[in-house]
């Protein structure tokens, strides 16, 4: 008689509403409670996860582990190539531990459900299933418009939310110790990927935690440094949050804390976008299959130019800023947000090259990667999603870098061989920068907006 708490991207004690449930379970029945967790090397790569990401994983498992010890509660790994492997080994897992019930954390995403309907289908019979909504404020199977229909506007998303949503009402799980403690062997684990963390991103509970609580004493100047990448203005909580080793709720009671307002708070309303597009992923699981939101725009007739692509994926387009948060990505694992709309921009709306291969990339090389989040990006950049951005609406990366890094800090610091040029060179696509080991610009900038533009117009009037 065993509860089982199975983890996936929720790895924490605090605030885990199934870990929560769980122990309630076995202070009830004086039971005992285990955890899970699929180590799944080949399905995460095959969802277009990479060392950085894999890495911070098991830096969040390991810590995990740590801490369900000192409730007394083993974690168990098991690896598993692909999730069809999970029904079986699961079965079997819980035949040899005596599971009488499994609590777990619901996710969106195409492979996900069909995960845990072929666990549910295998072993409902004969072990209790409970499943929670932990991932979101509201449910979002009941969070719709008046007329019953799944929100598509940010804004309007935001609103509902705010007003359905009271602080003093919101759960928080913390976790107790109950039932007998079981005995914890050590976390073994082989071949794993070698990623240093140079940011020194949290990636772990306790290093999440520690930072929410330190970056409220500053929050209140998030909305004016929050764009200039060179200054330290963001949280870079988005790792410990795509790894669930810390919530939205928590950041929520950790705000209001600290005397923020949620409604009127810039940093709030970013954690509601990481809401939102998991709330939109829940309700269209087909985007996991390469699919946009809006066909219309996807229509674009993308440039297939090998070379380019590679260009932009090393940094080495010849457009400076482009090229330093590129190369950002690479070293460290993590680019800021206002860059990642740049280069987004650059690569589809310039070089004209299909937005889900810099999905792709950035799959690859985030810490931080989120399906939900860097598929909402994407298709925000390419004006193929739901509230995108509008085609006609195109960054210019030369004025992005003259207004958020004047001074040239941020692009020197990853564009070396730039140190001699004058920040205000750095900035004007008009005058050729003469430095031999700098590349070119791939494209004339001017010439190719407005190719762009004329292109997506001809689709515009086409539909
Ligand atoms: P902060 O500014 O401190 O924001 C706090 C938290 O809010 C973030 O940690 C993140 O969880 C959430 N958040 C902020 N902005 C967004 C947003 N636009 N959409 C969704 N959630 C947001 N974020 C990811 O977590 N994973 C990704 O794979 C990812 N890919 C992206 C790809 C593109 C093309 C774009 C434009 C954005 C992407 N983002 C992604 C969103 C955003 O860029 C990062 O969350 C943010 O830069 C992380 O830095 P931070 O933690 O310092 O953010």
């Amino acid at each position: 008689m065993t509860q089982l708490v199975w983890f996936r991207n929720d790895l924490r004690v605090s605030d885990h509403e199934a870990l929560f449930q769980a122990l309630n379970r076995a202070k009830q029945q004086q039971t005992p409670v285990r955890a899970l967790f699929f180590w799944s090397d080949a399905q995460w790569r095959s969802h277009g996860a990479g060392d950085a990401k894999i890495a911070a994983t098991f830096s969040a498992l390991q810590a995990l582990h740590q801490k369900l010890a000192k409730l007394g509660i083993p974690l168990d790994v098991l690896s598993v190539s692909w999730w069809t492997e999970c029904a079986e080994q699961m079965v079997n897992y819980c035949q040899s531990h005596q599971i009488t019930a499994i609590h777990y954390h619901t996710e969106p995403g195409w492979n996900e459900l069909r995960r845990d309907d072929r666990v549910a289908q295998q072993l409902s019979k004969s072990v209790e299933l409970h499943r929670y909504h932990d991932l979101y404020f509201i449910d979002p199977a009941h969070h719709l418009t008046q007329q019953g229909q799944v929100y598509k506007v940010f804004t309007a998303y935001k609103k509902s939310l705010l007003r359905q949503f009271s602080i003093d009402h919101l759960a928080t799980f913390p976790p107790r110790k109950a039932g007998p403690a079981l005995k914890v062997s050590p976390l073994a684990m082989k071949d794993l990927p070698n990623w240093q963390n140079p940011l020194q991103l949290p990636v772990t509970e306790d290093q999440a935690l520690t930072r929410l609580d330190a970056f409220c004493e500053e929050v209140r100047d998030y909305a004016d440094r929050r764009d200039f990448p060179a200054d330290n203005g963001t949280s870079q909580l988005s790792a410990a949050l795509a790894l669930g080793c810390t919530s939205s709720r928590q950041v929520a009671h950790t705000l209001h804390r600290h005397h923020i307002s949620l409604a009127s708070d810039t940093f709030f309303s970013e954690i509601i976008w990481r809401d939102f597009y998991k709330y939109l992923l829940f309700h269209t699981p087909r985007l996991c299959l390469g699919e946009p939101y809006n066909e219309k725009w996807d229509a674009f007739p993308w440039q297939k130019n090998e070379t380019w692509l590679e260009r932009w994926r090393e940094g080495k387009t010849g457009v400076p800023i482009v090229d330093a948060a590129m190369r950002q990505l690479r070293e460290t694992g993590w680019m800021h947000n206002r860059l990642r709309m740049v280069t987004g921009m650059y690569l589809v709306k310039i070089l004209q090259q299909d937005w889900r291969q810099g999905e792709a990339w950035f799959a690859e090389h985030l810490a931080d990667f989120d399906f939900a989040a860097n598929n909402g990006g994407w298709q925000w950049v390419a004006s193929t999603g739901v509230d995108a951005v509008p085609y006609f609406r195109i960054f210019n990366p030369y004025q992005q870098s003259k207004r958020f890094d004047p001074n040239g800090q941020f692009i020197l610091t990853f564009v070396t061989e730039l140190n001699d040029v004058k920040p205000a060179l750095l900035h004007d696509h008009k005058r050729a920068l003469s430095v031999s080991s700098y590349p070119k610009p791939l494209t004339d900038y001017s010439k190719a907006r407005q190719d762009t533009l004329d292109k997506f117009k001809a689709l515009g009037s086409h539909a």
